[in-house]
């Protein structure tokens, strides 16, 4: 049997299941399917796996103070206290608890592939006009995953700013294009988690919030030649520097 035919049976099989169990359970959990990824059940302060990880990338800016959410599969204290936060920032109820509410506004908030519906892969990966996600410091497939965690932060950090559209000067940058536009040679732009701002919201703005927001680097005004925009990373060295906000 093919795929495609064998997918057609499941999705009739599914809408048959879909209609039998709406008629009798109110509080069916997500009937909602998603493009990117479907949570099949609810989430809280002591499950684990795949399911929580991907939770995780999602809230990873919603911290607090100098706060680095671990993406480790593991639903604990900080993961609660990130999803009170999201839930709070979105209008929902702030109980920690990832269910129906949550997993639609997530939905909402998130195109197919799997990015937040402000941000997008081609921006984040424009590398001198090259493209793609290899090339740089790590595999394709790391930088890509780095990429996606890291437009979620940005996507935290522009609601945080009032929903302002916030520009990507740039983001992954293979060793040549690095090269290029003078970067430093163990760049954080050559692993794909490291974003330059631009306005929207002041540079200072955003450098001053992404301090809430799971960024370990942050680098804005008053930094050399970080006048134009706020670089914000999440590499494995917390150094922040923008002396002309403060910071
Ligand atoms: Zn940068």
């Amino acid at each position: 049997m093919s795929t495609t035919r064998l997918s057609r049976l499941l999705a009739a099989a599914a809408v048959g299941l879909a209609a039998t169990f709406t008629a009798f359970v109110a509080t069916a959990p997500p009937a909602a399917a998603d493009g990117c990824y479907t949570w099949s059940t609810t989430l809280r302060e002591g499950s684990s796996g795949d399911a929580v990880a991907r939770l995780q990338i999602r809230v990873a800016g919603w911290v607090t103070y100098d706060e680095v959410l671990v993406v480790d599969g593991v639903y604990g204290a900080r993961t609660t206290a990130a999803v009170k936060r999201f839930q709070s920032a979105y209008g929902l109820t702030p109980d920690g608890i990832a269910g129906s509410q949550t997993f639609n506004m997530i939905y909402a908030l998130q195109d197919d592939d799997c990015s937040p519906i402000h941000f997008t892969f081609a921006e984040v990966s424009y590398n001198c006009g090259r493209g793609g996600f290899s090339g740089g410091a790590v595999s394709a497939t790391q930088v890509r995953e780095n990429l996606l965690r890291a437009m979620w932060k940005a996507e935290a950090l522009r609601h945080k700013l009032g929903d302002r559209p916030i520009g990507v000067s740039s983001g992954f940058r293979d060793y040549t294009c690095n090269a290029s536009v003078g970067g430093a040679s163990n760049s954080r732009h050559l692993y794909g988690d490291a974003l330059d701002l631009v306005p929207g919201p002041s540079l200072c703005d955003m450098a001053r919030t992404a301090r809430y927001t799971g960024f370990n680097g942050i680098f804005g005004p008053g930094y050399p030649d970080h006048n134009d925009h706020t670089h914000v990373d999440s590499g494995p060295n917390r150094a922040w520097s923008a002396p002309n906000c403060g910071i």
